[in-house]
């Protein structure tokens, strides 16, 4: 069990403000992001919620680097990095299709890469064994992939975004996949990761329970717009329309 008063010796905390100016995507003809304007602050849990198609995923790999701005500016801790390549953003990203190296074991992904980053050599197997130990999988780092259940891969992806200490989460419905059980173990152990790390996190789903109960700040993405942002129950209490209250489920 992890808590915010938790040690992470091997882990920095490390955080940075986010911020989107009037950013736009377009694949050929189509605007699939319409002028998004966002900041998201150090430290924030901030969840982008929207039906499928709206643009989650685009404005995540934007975010990310994995896909270029069509106009607009997207800023890291003030700095605007357009044209800073993905894996000098100190960002990671968890994906709901996990992502793993099949033919490595859980240690060998957790480990890889990082000899290419700040980690010293001789600490990367201390980071790996205290970040396995933080996600409960301290067990499984000589098995493969395919001999673990589906809450053990997403916690091994999740671990292998924690060992490069990014300033930034991007979270792409990390869940999705899972049964309704274990998503809800899950979005208690995110939570808490949040809590220890203090890092910024992006998690995007179409889920609303997953919003409600993880967000500091929910972000209402429709057709490529923001729809509205707000605290959880501000959203609950006050959405700004029909759509915000039929997609927060709001009794308005
Ligand atoms: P979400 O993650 O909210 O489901 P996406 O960001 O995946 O939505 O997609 C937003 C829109 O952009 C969709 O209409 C999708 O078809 C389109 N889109 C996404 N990626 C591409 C691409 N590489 N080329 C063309 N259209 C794309
Ligand atoms: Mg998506």
């Amino acid at each position: 069990m992890t808590t915010a008063g938790e040690q992470t010796p091997h882990i920095s905390r490390r955080t940075a403000r986010l911020e989107l100016r009037n950013v736009t995507k377009s694949f050929g003809k189509a605007e699939v992001i319409r002028g998004v304007d966002l900041t998201v602050e150090q430290g924030e849990f901030c969840v982008f919620v929207g039906p499928s198609g709206c643009g989650k995923s685009t404005l995540l790999r934007m975010i990310s680097g994995l896909e270029n701005v069509t106009a607009g500016e997207i800023r890291i801790g003030g700095d605007v990095v357009n044209d800073v390549p993905a894996a000098e953003r100190g960002l990671a990203m968890v994906f709901q299709s996990y992502a793993l190296y099949p033919h490595m074991s859980v240690r060998q992904n957790l480990s890889f890469g990082l000899e290419n980053l700040r980690t010293p050599r001789g600490q990367i197997a201390e980071t790996v064994e205290e970040v396995a130990a933080m996600l409960q999988i301290d067990m499984l780092l000589d098995r493969r992939p395919k001999d673990l259940s589906g809450g053990q891969r997403q916690r091994v992806a999740i671990g292998r975004a924690v060992v490069r200490e990014p300033r930034i989460f991007l979270f792409d419905e990390p869940l999705s996949n899972l049964d309704a059980e274990l998503r809800v173990e899950m979005r208690g152990e995110i939570s808490r990761l949040h809590a220890r790390l203090g890092n910024t996190m992006v998690y995007v789903t179409h889920d609303q329970v997953e919003a409600m109960t993880m967000a500091d700040r929910i972000v209402v993405l429709r057709d490529g717009q923001v729809e509205q942002v707000g605290a959880p129950l501000e959203l609950y209490n006050s959405p700004a329309n029909l759509f915000v209250a039929g997609f927060i489920g709001s009794p308005r």
